[in-house]
């Protein structure tokens, strides 16, 4: 079995989690969480990174620290992660999906204005799979409308928009450290920004909002989603290597491109656009709709082969939770839905050989024959 990922942990994992067990400092008041929060801001060129217990968790935090609420709208993609969504709808704030591109599976830039009303308060941007969203128009929208910008960079660690690292771009902006990213902490999150008081304020909410003085009276509720100095210690390790990590994806991208190039209405992620080279966070594959075969009948197939893949995302308003809530009532997002059903993604990790590439496009290439 070729399985859809798995991780490379040969540098210091082991020195600096053998370090944490030596000194006693396992929980989230140990020296690697401070160190890794300010290597890893200084990575991403921003003035403060507040670890937390995951993505999910930095998103979270993200949408109450810039106080969004009953009233408020965040436009976001459709095509994305359950977790983006969350906080939004728990907080009382409405979310207002945009469609995809049909290139780059990123959310349509073109359709974020019309979305816009007098009560919109964020843009959620989500970079996919490896090439970022062209940020540039979005930060102009935010900038002549007076909305912040949440960036979920959680895809994108080492990745570059126009030369500039993302996860610099947001009022807020936020990682995962999970098994499949770039750079992974087992479970972990970051929150990154330059502005000190919400810098403050996701402290806070990531600290159950304890209070200096009175430890045990809140103002607030926050969450305990603290990062665990032996999480850091794994990041601080993972963090050494991420030039090397990148040019790993990006040439198993690039393999993969020539493997799998030259079959018919099979969509291949792009190389490039005009303001990035993709960094293959996954290599996702899209069957054209005469292909015969969608995503799951594809990866049944594939499966059956000792392929290990996964689905790509079940865009927002097809959620089955999300429409017993009411939410979404009537609308559709063609390109997201066609990227939902006939989009699925093929063994894409850090540790994937020369022989299981060819493997797995040889595998793809006799389903689809
Ligand atoms: C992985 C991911 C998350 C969630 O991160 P977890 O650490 O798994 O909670 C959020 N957003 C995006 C875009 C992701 O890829």
């Amino acid at each position: 079995m070729i399985p859809v990922n798995e991780p490379l942990l040969n540098g210091n994992e082991k020195k600096y989690l053998a370090e944490c067990i030596d000194s006693g400092w396992i929980s989230s008041e140990g020296p690697f969480v401070k160190k890794f929060e300010s290597s890893f801001a200084q990575r991403v060129g921003r003035r403060h990174g507040i670890a937390v217990s995951n993505g999910t968790a930095a998103l979270d935090i993200a949408v109450e620290s810039l106080g969004i609420g009953a009233g408020d709208e965040v436009i976001m993609p459709a095509f994305t992660i359950i977790s983006c969504i969350g906080q939004i709808i728990r907080s009382g704030a409405k979310p207002v999906l945009v469609d995809s591109d049909a290139g780059t599976w990123n959310m349509d830039i073109n359709q974020i204005e019309a979305a816009i009303t007098s009560k919109t308060k964020a843009i959620m941007v989500v970079h996919i799979f490896g090439l970022p969203v062209d940020i540039d128009p979005v930060l102009q929208l935010a900038e002549k409308y007076n909305l912040k910008i949440i960036e979920d960079a959680s895809q994108m660690h080492g990745q570059l928009y126009k030369g500039k690292p993302c996860g610099s771009f947001g009022d807020i902006s936020t990682f995962s450290f999970y098994p499949n990213k770039h750079i992974t902490t087992g479970e972990g999150g970051m929150v990154l920004t330059d502005d000190d008081l919400l810098a403050e304020t996701c402290q806070s909410l990531r600290n159950l909002c304890f209070q200096p003085d009175k430890r045990f009276v809140h103002e607030r509720l926050g969450w305990n989603y603290r990062m665990t100095n032996l999480q850091a210690a794994l990041g601080s390790a993972q963090l050494e290597r991420l030039d090397e990590f990148v040019r790993i994806k990006r040439n198993m991208g690039k393999r993969y491109s020539e493997l799998l190039n030259h079959i018919d209405g099979l969509q291949l992620p792009l190389a490039k656009t005009d303001y990035a080279d993709n960094i293959y966070w996954v290599y996702g594959l899209v069957l054209g709709k005469n292909s015969g075969l969608d995503a799951l009948q594809a990866m049944k197939r594939l499966g059956e082969k000792g392929i290990g893949c996964r689905p790509f995302f079940c865009p927002m308003h097809q959620q089955p939770i999300l429409k017993k809530m009411g939410l979404f009532k009537g609308e559709s997002y063609p390109e997201a839905e066609r990227l939902y059903k006939q989009g699925f993604y093929i063994p894409s990790g850090m540790a994937l050989t020369e022989e299981q590439m060819i493997q797995v496009s040889n595998a793809v290439k006799d389903i689809l024959k």
